[in-house]
């Protein structure tokens, strides 16, 4: 087993070691966030017909060569044609339709005169305007053709893949699976978030924090609740979920205390051990094992640390297994509000909040940044990096921040 290697050791050994799930079909609203496994051709034409992007008249261009304020041209109105309707009837000279925006252009008409540019009564219309042939038609297929490729495979569903899939008719779509990821909170001190709180006890967030993480990459996130630190009933909770989830997610237990067994109990139910320690703070504890092609990830309890450290190895590889191509967290230059006067032997991750203004990044930090304290984690987005043997900074000084949450921003 290796240990206390680099952060880029760890995420290039993971990295390695996870495989994107296969394929599946799932219906349409729920492929929202995935990656596209299959090549989305168009097997129609879009708009499936010629037709008007507004409210005006059908006419023949002919009718109106020459038209001008001065020099008008009255047309009688043979029909009235809505969106979703087809007009039965034929523009002969003379002749107009009235006709809606989405409407299906009629027989004989090759331009469409908007409301603004006549006058008109119920049964004739006056055009003012000359316009070229074919001006105000939206053409067939001018979206898409038959057999153009619209998406391509490997791309991240969103709002605007849905809209094209749904006008392709396709209510259901070929996705790579979203990872089942069991969590499991290892600790002896656990007590459930129902349960009055008695001394020595506190109540187990690193379940729901990792599941909130978990979710908002898009997984599937399953609690298996809490256990003790007994290397028993650690096994025999990892036993259970290596039957059906894609990737373990423990927490607590994996340092160097007497009551650590977290590592232990990974190789106790079959898994291979591939890191404990990565030199970085914090989360240094951080151990990795795999079963078969499953990664067990044993974080380190503190509730910081393991919010942490889920952002910088589990975050990318679930993305990795989802099929997404772009992985890593962006990576800006941003100005200091205020200094960060420790300096440090390892690398360090220290929370922040970030923002944008007037074409900077301004990064500031909460007071409290132990790896025990979760509630200063509220209201951060980003992650001042530290490298080992740098600092101390300065406030107004230029560093590199982690944006947490912006993978698809990176080229
Ligand atoms: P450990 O990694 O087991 O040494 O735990 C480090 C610290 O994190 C201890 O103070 C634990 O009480 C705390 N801790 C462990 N597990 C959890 C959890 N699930 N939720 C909140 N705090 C925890
Ligand atoms: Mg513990």
């Amino acid at each position: 087993m290796r240990t206390n290697i680099s952060l880029e050791e760890a995420l290039e050994i993971l990295l390695k070691e996870s495989n994107q799930t296969e394929p599946i079909h799932v219906p349409l609203m729920d492929s929202l966030g995935s990656v596209l496994a299959e090549e989305i051709l168009s097997d129609m034409n879009m708009p499936p017909f010629d037709k008007s992007p507004l409210d005006g008249y059908a006419v023949c261009s002919e009718d109106i060569k020459g038209v001008s304020k001065e020099n008008p041209i009255r047309l009688n109105v043979i029909d009235f044609v809505p969106a979703g309707y087809v007009s039965e009837k034929t523009i002969s000279k003379g002749q107009a339709i009235r006709i809606m925006t989405g409407a299906k252009i009629p027989e004989g008409a090759d331009v469409i005169i908007r409301f603004e540019d006549t006058d008109f009564t119920d049964d004739s219309v006056t055009i003012y305007t000359a316009y070229s042939t074919g001006s105000n038609i939206s053409k067939m297929g001018e979206d898409m053709k038959i057999g153009d490729s619209v998406i391509q495979e490997g791309t991240v569903i969103d709002a605007p893949e849905i809209g094209i899939l749904a006008t392709l008719g396709k209510s259901f779509v070929q996705v790579y699976r979203k990872p089942r990821i069991a969590i499991l909170s290892t600790g002896d001190e656990l007590i459930d978030i129902q349960q009055p709180l008695v001394d020595g006890k506190i109540r187990n967030s690193n379940s729901y924090t990792v599941a909130a993480q978990i979710k908002k990459v898009g997984a599937k996130p399953l609690m298996l609740g809490i256990c003790d630190d007994g290397i028993d009933t650690i096994v025999e909770k990892l036993k259970s979920a290596l039957g059906w989830a894609d990737m373990i997610i423990t927490t607590g237990g994996v340092s160097v205390g007497d009551c650590d067994l977290v590592k232990e109990a990974f190789q106790e139910a079959g898994a291979e051990m591939l890191f404990w320690r990565v030199r970085m703070k914090p989360g240094t504890p951080i151990a990795v094992a795999k079963y078969g092609n499953k990664l067990i990830f044993g974080l380190s309890g503190n509730p910081a640390a393991a919010y942490i450290t889920f952002e910088q190895f589990v975050r990318p590889i679930i993305l990795k297994q989802m099929g997404r191509q772009k992985y890593k967290l962006m990576e800006v230059e941003s100005i200091l509000e205020n200094g960060f006067t420790k300096t440090s032997s390892q690398n360090r991750f220290v929370r922040a909040h970030t923002f944008y203004q007037d074409g900077k990044y301004y990064t500031q930090f909460p007071e409290k940044h132990s790896s025990g304290v979760l509630s200063s984690l509220s209201g951060t987005n980003s992650l001042f990096y530290v490298p080992s043997g740098t600092g101390p900074h300065e406030a107004g000084d230029k560093v590199k921040v982690q944006l947490l949450d912006h993978p698809e921003v990176l080229k």
